[in-house]
């Protein structure tokens, strides 16, 4: 987050100007920062609010005199520093830093988060470093296959390009940003704010909206995949089919297959695995389904030759994809019905279609730190502060309707919401509320869903379906309702972590039949004992289902990994593997820590959980905790195998960077 700010030659005025629509908290934290946390900016009179709001009062709540002092000293400071008579202060250590959180956010923030804000403001760097100079051929010699080029995949390939590593990233489709590349239905778009939802490394001040869409997203991803040098190390429409572990060597054998369904083969002394985990699509398995007459497609592969105009459609499904989907849809279909089989809690949000304005464009771009404060807001209020929602207290009176007494506020917040936006169409009401626990599933935001099911073209109907008729959808009642399309917005094959990928590691064992149909587990969601060298990005309990954006995930993930690598490459060994200890006792302590939080309820369906109700795809941890967790591997819980002083390693690669056409 740090850059180069752009004041010289920017009249007192302007500055002026866009101070005026300056976030008080910002500034507010901005001047104790750059004072060196001078206590004036400590003051009661100073305090910004504790505000609970997605998105707080750029006044911070302080008095129309405060801000006008706030301002007032910021301009000075920021004319000081155009006019070179100040200079920046080092950035701030733990104690500051602690201390300039609580500020910002008028609550304590705990001490903890202060080392991990430091990184992700840019205060302090983030990367992983070689430990020493490794001997130029151990370097060249290592090669690392990276598969898939959606978020985490493009950030592993960032980090080895920077690291100089050398590696090539296998991907399936045509261009990178995997789900933001694949999913294209209308209005797709994120619903994390944006300058949160983006790489540290890679603040975009320019988001056209706090909340952007695909096309933005994509579009981010193309860019940072261009300037970060990745691009030429990327074999598009190249899908792995397996890899196989050479006990011998000590390397993977990737096998991969090209668009024309040729076989090339890779061998690589490491593999990255960024397949994630929502883009298999899920479809139901509903009697008739395959006599539909019409066009019906899953919503992550839109048909965008089908216009919709006139027609009468259905989407079945209400999750995320689907109430996004819906109001486009609604405004040009003829008629819409939408199946739903579970209601979704849906929190308002005022902002989701906000653009965001020149004046905070030129705030992020030009202001010393704006960005890092104005990240760390949402970080923060995007993230943790949920956490405690989730957690199951076993002594609360009302299990059947919420989980503990934060979650039963949730509840009443959100019933209260709802009722609202229904108004006078009551016999929504029924429908829309759900009986489980807030969180129970993943939380939805308003985007006119609630109007939308309002218009007078749309229904939704939550009886079960009994079957799809060559002509439309036959509800268990017998009522028939004739279509011309059916989307299916119904998610995504979840829990089976691997797909069809099968890896064979150590003896030959395969990892698909390690972890089952769907029960995959890794240590910290990355590695696993008995497949040396091999690690998961967005693997088992690692998706976010309290808050935070899986970026930030995607970003301690790949640190973690680059912190295994370079210890591989610095010791000069052929493999390192997880220990079946480290790997049993994470897994203790993962199952017992999802045990007890919100999605066990037995009253919510929802993605995250197996076949045997294990949950195997969320992270029960608060950031901050996996932070520091993945920050540096623990190198008591792997095992180094192979040559050392790296002349193991340069054997091994022989022929390692090459890729071969057919076998
Ligand atoms: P999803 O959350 O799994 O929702 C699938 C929907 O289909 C649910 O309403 C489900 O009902 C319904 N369904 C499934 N099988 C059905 C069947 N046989 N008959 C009737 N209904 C059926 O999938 P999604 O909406 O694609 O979202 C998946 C995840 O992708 C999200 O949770 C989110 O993490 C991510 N996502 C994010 C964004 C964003 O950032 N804005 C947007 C889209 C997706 P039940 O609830 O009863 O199972």
């Amino acid at each position: 987050m740090q850059g180069t700010w752009e004041l010289a030659g920017t009249p007192d005025e302007e500055i002026e100007r866009a101070l005026a629509g300056a976030d008080l908290r910002v500034l507010v934290v901005l001047l104790a920062q750059l004072t060196g946390g001078d206590d004036r900016w400590f003051q009661p009179r100073y305090q910004p609010a504790f505000d609970i709001n997605l998105f707080s009062d750029p006044d911070a709540g302080l008095s129309v005199e405060a801000q006008a002092e706030v301002r007032a000293a910021a301009l000075e400071v920021l004319i000081a520093l155009r006019d070179g008579k100040a200079t920046l202060p080092p950035p701030p250590d733990e104690h500051l830093m602690a201390k300039l959180m609580t500020l910002c956010m008028g609550e304590p923030v705990g001490p903890e988060y202060a080392p991990m804000m430091l990184e992700q403001l840019g205060f302090r760097p983030a990367d992983v470093e070689l430990p020493e100079p490794p001997r130029r051929e151990a370097l060249e010699s290592f090669h690392v296959v990276v598969i898939g080029a959606g978020v985490s995949g493009l950030c592993a390939a960032i980090k080895l390009e920077r690291l100089g590593i050398s590696y090539t990233v296998l991907e399936k489709n045509d261009s990178v940003g995997g789900t933001w590349y694949e999913n294209s239905y209308p209005d797709c778009g994120v619903d994390t704010p944006n300058h949160f939802y983006s790489f540290s490394f890679a603040p975009n001040h320019d988001w056209s909206c706090y909340f952007s869409k695909r096309d933005e997203l994509h579009a981010y991803l193309q860019s940072c995949a261009h300037e970060f040098g990745v691009l030429p190390h990327i074999r598009f429409g190249t899908t792995v089919v397996g890899a196989d572990f050479d006990d011998e060597a000590g390397v993977w054998d990737v096998t991969a297959r090209d668009a024309d369904g040729n076989e090339l083969r890779i061998a690589a002394n490491a593999v990255v695995c960024g397949i994630g985990q929502l883009n298999r699509p899920k479809l139901p398995t509903i009697e008739g389904m395959e006599t539909f007459a019409g066009p019906s497609f899953h919503s992550s592969r839109w048909r965008h030759d089908i216009d919709l105009e006139g027609l009468r459609v259905a989407v079945i499904g209400t999750g995320a994809s689907a109430i996004q989907l819906v109001r486009t849809t609604a405004e040009r279909a003829g008629r819409l019905t939408i199946f739903q089989r579970s209601p979704q809690w849906v929190l308002s949000n005022p902002d989701y279609y906000r653009e965001v304005d020149d004046t905070k464009k030129w705030l992020l771009h030009n202001v010393p730190h704006y960005a890092a404060w104005y990240r760390f807001i949402l970080f923060y209020r995007f993230a943790d502060a949920l956490h405690g929602a989730l957690q199951i207290d076993p002594d609360w009176p009302h299990p059947d309707r919420s989980i503990n007494a934060q979650n039963d506020r949730h509840r009443e917040y959100l019933t209260r919401y709802i009722r609202a936006q229904v108004g006078d169409r009551t016999d929504l009401l029924p429908k829309v509320i759900p009986s489980y626990p807030p969180w129970g599933k993943r939380m939805l935001m308003d985007n006119d869903w609630f109007k939308t099911l309002k218009r007078d073209n749309v229904e939704l109907v939550d009886d079960a379906i009994r079957r799809i008729t060559p002509t439309g959808v036959e509800l268990a009642d017998g009522r028939l309702i004739e279509l011309d399309v059916i989307v299916y917005a119904t998610g995504f094959e979840t829990t089976r972590i691997l797909g069809s990928l099968e890896f064979r590691g150590r003896g030959g064992q395969s990892l698909a039949e390690r972890w089952g149909d769907d029960d995959a587990r890794a240590n910290l969601g990355i590695t696993v004992p008995g497949f040396p060298n091999l690690f998961f990005l967005y693997g088992p309990n690692t998706n976010l289902a309290h808050g935070g954006s899986i970026i930030f995930h995607a970003e301690c993930q790949v640190r973690y990994v680059m912190g295994c690598l370079t210890e591989l490459i610095a010791r000069g060994a052929q493999t390192i593997e997880c220990t079946p200890e480290a790997y049993e006792e994470y897994n203790r302590r993962v199952d017992d820590a999802v045990g007890r939080m919100v999605w066990a309820h037995p009253g919510a369906t929802n993605w995250y959980r197996n076949s045997a109700g294990r949950v195997v795809c969320n992270s029960p941890w608060r950031l901050v905790d996996y932070w520091q967790m993945t920050r540096e591997p623990n190198f008591e819980e792997f095992r180094f195998d192979g040559a050392a002083a790296g002349a193991g390693s340069t054997e091994l690669v022989a022929g390692a960077a090459h890729a071969t056409d057919g076998r």
